[in-house]
């Protein structure tokens, strides 16, 4: 058994109270960790190291501060394996995925936003004898919140341009996936970030997340997470006035005109269909497809699902892991039932699977593809997920906007044409922060991220996190003659 422990001032720490939590292992159904349930006594004592490290770490210039998260990321790289063999324990998802998506995108995110902190201008305005200098400033101590799907990359996606930006971080990684998180406090420590600069608290988000967000000192909330976290996040937030950004859940739709490159559009499909068994927010899962070519379409898609293997993340192999947690797969397979007892026709999948061997206890599903219901089915209305798609057919360009845009979500969307005049004109129309035209998950980390509706509040990313984690001050100087 793993031991997993907090990192506050420095140091790795069990919790004052000694509240744990147990870890699994998705793919075979086995405790392999636990981790501290932290509550406020353990935030205190991390308020307090962040506070004493501020003026230091704040004080340092822009390169030191970005040296410190090259370090970080250089160590990562260099031990690229054992994040990667971590991630898949933890959350489940093929150990090929993990090394190519996630701990590759964890590597980036912190080298990125170090090279981009060094590149923000500032701004000087000139008015007769006055000059006004803008400048930014860090928050102070700011507070990250992570969910489970992609553990170290939403992780390092929070804490890089927080702590490039001066600020001081208590993270909080899901208690479901802690383990990578734990490796990074490890590495923190191995590359000498000074005391209290990060802190990491681990723990349930009824417990330590909660005091996180309702903390005095506590200036900023970045969250990632369901909808219904968020908003809860937002009112408690909100009584401190700190500022927030909130990332939330998704319903994506896929618009798939008959004119599109049928088999680029085929192979991207099953991507941003079942993509680490479904479980990311920007996955779609309401696809449109348009009439002359709906029934092609749901024979070969269908043919494609079927052949995806399921199995031990461990195994090269497989292109589909292990669901996170049983509730989640309960969750997953009470939604299917639902379709199945509501008019869906279920075309492939549609139940749990058994994996022979080590994995038997494992929790598994079948990437599924459910045919025939309403638009208004909570099924096609409410975020399930995991590898579960609907596909629906449509006539007229209006009719899918109009089916796309149903929903309290506004995330991501994705149009399949070769008209880019129509993919443009339709891309303004969808109602979504982010509209991928003959792709999916091309990401420039330079450009907004965030969804609207349900989906987001505010906006990650490039110099839009930078100015998250900032305070823009107005320095405006007289200058006399003599
Ligand atoms: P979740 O909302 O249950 O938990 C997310 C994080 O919030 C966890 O660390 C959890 O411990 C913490 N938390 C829970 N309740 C809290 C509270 N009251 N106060 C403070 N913290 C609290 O979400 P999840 O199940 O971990 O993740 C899945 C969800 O995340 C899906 O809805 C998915 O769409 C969403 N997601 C969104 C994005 C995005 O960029 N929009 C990216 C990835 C995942």
């Amino acid at each position: 058994m793993i031991n997993i422990q907090n990192y506050i001032n420095g140091k790795l720490s069990d919790p004052l109270d000694k509240q744990f939590l147990d870890v699994w292992n998705p793919s075979n159904g086995q405790k392999f960790a636990r981790c501290p349930n932290s509550n406020r006594k353990d935030l205190t004592l991390a308020v307090e190291s962040a506070k004493n490290a501020f003026l230091d770490w704040s004080s340092l210039n822009q390169n030191q501060r970005s040296d410190y998260l090259l370090s970080i990321a250089n160590e990562i790289k260099v031990n690229i394996e054992k994040f990667s063999r971590a991630e898949s324990i933890d959350n489940g998802k093929p150990l090929n995925l993990s090394k190519s998506l996630d701990i590759p995108r964890s590597i980036k995110n912190l080298e990125f936003f170090a090279d981009l902190a060094k590149d923000v201008e500032s701004h000087t305005f000139h008015q007769n004898d006055v000059k006004s200098h803008i400048i930014k400033q860090p928050l102070g101590i700011v507070g990250t919140i992570s969910p489970w799907n992609l553990p170290l990359y939403l992780f390092t996606w929070k804490i890089a341009p927080a702590l490039v930006t001066g600020n001081c971080v208590i993270a909080k990684p899901s208690e479901l996936t802690p383990y990578t998180a734990y490796l990074l406090s490890k590495v923190c420590i191995k590359v000498n970030l000074p005391n209290g600069v990060l802190n990491i608290l681990h723990g349930e988000g009824t417990s330590v997340g909660k005091e996180i967000v309702k903390h005095k000192d506590i200036k900023a909330i970045s969250f990632t997470g369901g909808t219904k976290t968020g908003q809860e996040i937002g009112v408690e937030a909100s009584k401190s006035l700190k500022k927030i950004n909130l990332e939330m859940g998704g319903k994506n739709p896929v618009i798939i005109f008959d004119d599109c490159d049928y088999d680029k559009m085929m192979e991207s499909l099953v991507r941003s269909s079942f993509l680490n068994q479904g479980q990311i927010c920007l996955a779609g899962s309401r696809i449109y497809v348009q009439e002359k070519i709906y029934d092609k379409f749901k024979n070969d898609f269908i043919a494609k699902v079927n052949k995806l293997r399921i199995g031990d993340p461990f195994d090269s192999n497989v292109d589909q892991g292990a669901i996170v947690s049983s509730n989640h797969l309960d969750k997953i397979s009470k939604y299917v039932d639902y379709a199945k007892k509501n008019g869906g026709a279920i075309l492939a999948g549609g139940e749990t699977a058994k994996i022979e061997g080590d994995c038997y206890n494992g929790w598994f599903y079948k990437p599924t593809v459910i045919e025939g219901l309403p638009q208004e089915s909570k099924v096609n209305q409410e975020e399930i997920f995991g590898p579960v798609v609907t596909i629906t057919k449509f006539y007229e360009d209006h009719e899918a906007i109009q089916m796309a845009n149903n929903t309290q979500y506004g995330l991501a969307s994705i149009l399949w044409t070769q008209n880019i005049n129509k993919a443009h004109k339709l891309a303004e129309l969808v109602e979504s922060g982010l509209v991928w035209v003959n792709c999916w998950l091309e990401r420039d980390l330079r450009t907004p991220f965030g969804g609207i509706k349900k989906s987001g509040f505010g906006k990650e990313g490039g110099k839009y996190a930078l100015d998250f984690f900032t305070e823009t001050k107005n320095i405006c100087t007289k200058y006399y003659d003599k």
